[in-house]
């Protein structure tokens, strides 16, 4: 059992996987066999953008907050 990774999932919520970060001309993760810049790169590039959108204002997670 990872205890680690369980927390870093309850944060970061169970929907949510890692991003990786290819080359445009690298393979695809996803398995298609096509170039990244082809295939996922607009969509990764998408939920890079949300995901920063949302880290900044995200009002469940705070830990500066105190209690
Ligand atoms: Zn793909």
């Amino acid at each position: 059992m990872n205890l680690a990774a369980g927390l870093k999932r309850l944060v970061l919520g169970p929907e949510e996987k890692p991003i990786p970060n290819l080359n445009r001309n690298d393979r695809c993760w996803c398995g298609s066999g096509r170039k990244y810049k082809t295939c996922h790169q607009a969509e990764d590039d998408r939920k890079r953008a949300a995901e920063r959108a949302t880290s900044k204002g995200r009002p469940a997670v705070s830990l500066k907050r105190g209690f």
